[in-house]
């Protein structure tokens, strides 16, 4: 077995496996939110100099946090380039992969670095490792999961090593966007499993278990914010350690099932958090209430005042029809969103 094959089979990060074993080949880390995803692709494009090789990362525009920079933990960025979209990385590659060939360089330049549109870059050396964080955010529709794979095809035949790192589950534990779809197609899926780092027994007790979930939680401030303060207010506190290992007690509520999937600004000033939860802590409240009122949709029942909570029943219907479970026929009523196969692998609606 080669060291390849037996990454495929073990499926731990291994930096055994040389960088050049690696080029034509993608390379995946899809674990939960604030696991060492980021962490895990930075040491894999850190070690690509020693390889004679180049390096560069790209994070989506989506994601207003970190522009230009991978970011762990606030520390230290990772210069990387912010784009909307992956024919944006793919045509950044191929303008980068062109440059480098046109450098001049002899035995003394080679090796040194000099900075290419920002990023660091080592004279001589070809440009063959490609990282991108955040995949989940490049391949939110059908269209964009077929780009991918086109641009995934693209980089086997270059013999370029292409890192993905992302999420597959959102915090509702539902697939995020068409992520799947790559899925089929990633040669390794490399996994950092993170320890939950919620607290049990009235915040007593850290729970050690492995981690399968992103968690997010609300501050108190945030539920107000969406008026739902009284609902979540006869929902105990989701007690949790911050990846700094600040001790957050009372101060943070699970986020309902019919929160909006997105929600990068508010994670910038503490609104909301993202931690890795285990089976037993994960938390998602209102799934049930979600789909009595979906479910009541999809059988034609237009009385699903049933749940006797008005702004509850109200954040609900926003949901399904924000998120596109739902629309508005001719007649004025909520009926529910066909879905269809597409041939990216998946299923969509005809609005996607
Ligand atoms: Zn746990």
């Amino acid at each position: 077995m080669d060291d390849v094959d037996f990454l495929k089979s073990v499926r731990i990060p291994d930096q055994s496996v040389r960088i050049p074993d690696l080029f034509g080949l993608s390379i995946g880390f899809f674990d939960p939110m604030n696991g060492g995803k980021t962490e895990a692709l930075i040491a894999e494009l850190r070690r690509a100099p020693y390889f004679k090789t180049n390096a560069v990362a790209y994070n989506s525009s989506l994601n207003t946090r970190e522009r230009d920079a991978l970011v762990i933990d606030g520390e230290r960025p990772f210069p990387a380039k912010t784009v909307s979209s992956i024919d944006e990385v793919k045509e950044d590659l191929e303008r980068r992969i062109r440059d480098h060939k046109s450098f001049h360089f002899n035995r003394q330049s080679l090796g040194k670095i000099f900075e290419q549109e920002g990023i660091p870059q080592h004279r001589g050396y070809p440009l063959r490792v490609v990282g991108i964080d955040e995949a989940n955010l490049f391949t939110l529709t059908p269209d964009d999961a077929q780009k991918m794979l086109d641009f995934l095809s693209w980089s086997r035949e270059q013999g370029l090593a292409v890192y993905l790192a992302g999420l597959k589950y959102d915090f509702r534990h539902l697939p995020f966007g068409q992520i799947h779809a790559v899925l089929p197609y990633v040669d390794i899926q490399l996994s950092k499993k993170p320890v939950c780092m919620a607290l049990r027994d009235n915040g007593e007790t850290a729970c050690i278990n492995t981690a399968n979930h992103t968690q997010r939680v609300w501050s108190g401030e945030f539920a107000e914010e969406q008026g739902l303060s009284q609902y979540l207010a006869s929902e105990p506190a989701f007690d949790f350690v911050d990846k700094d290992g600040t001790h957050f007690f009372d101060q943070y509520l699970p986020a309902p099932f019919c929160d909006q999937t997105m929600r990068i600004e508010e994670s910038k000033d503490g609104r909301i958090k993202y931690l890795p939860v285990c089976n037993d802590c994960a938390r998602v409240p209102y799934k049930n209430e979600t789909f009595e009122i979906y479910n009541a949709l999809v059988k034609g029942d237009h009385s699903f005042g049933f749940l006797g909570q008005t702004k509850l029943t109200t954040a609900i219907l926003e949901f399904l029809v924000e998120e596109k479970w739902v629309e508005q026929n001719a007649d004025g009523r909520l009926v529910p969103v066909p879905y269809y196969r597409h041939q990216a692998g998946g299923y969509a609606s005809k609005q996607e």
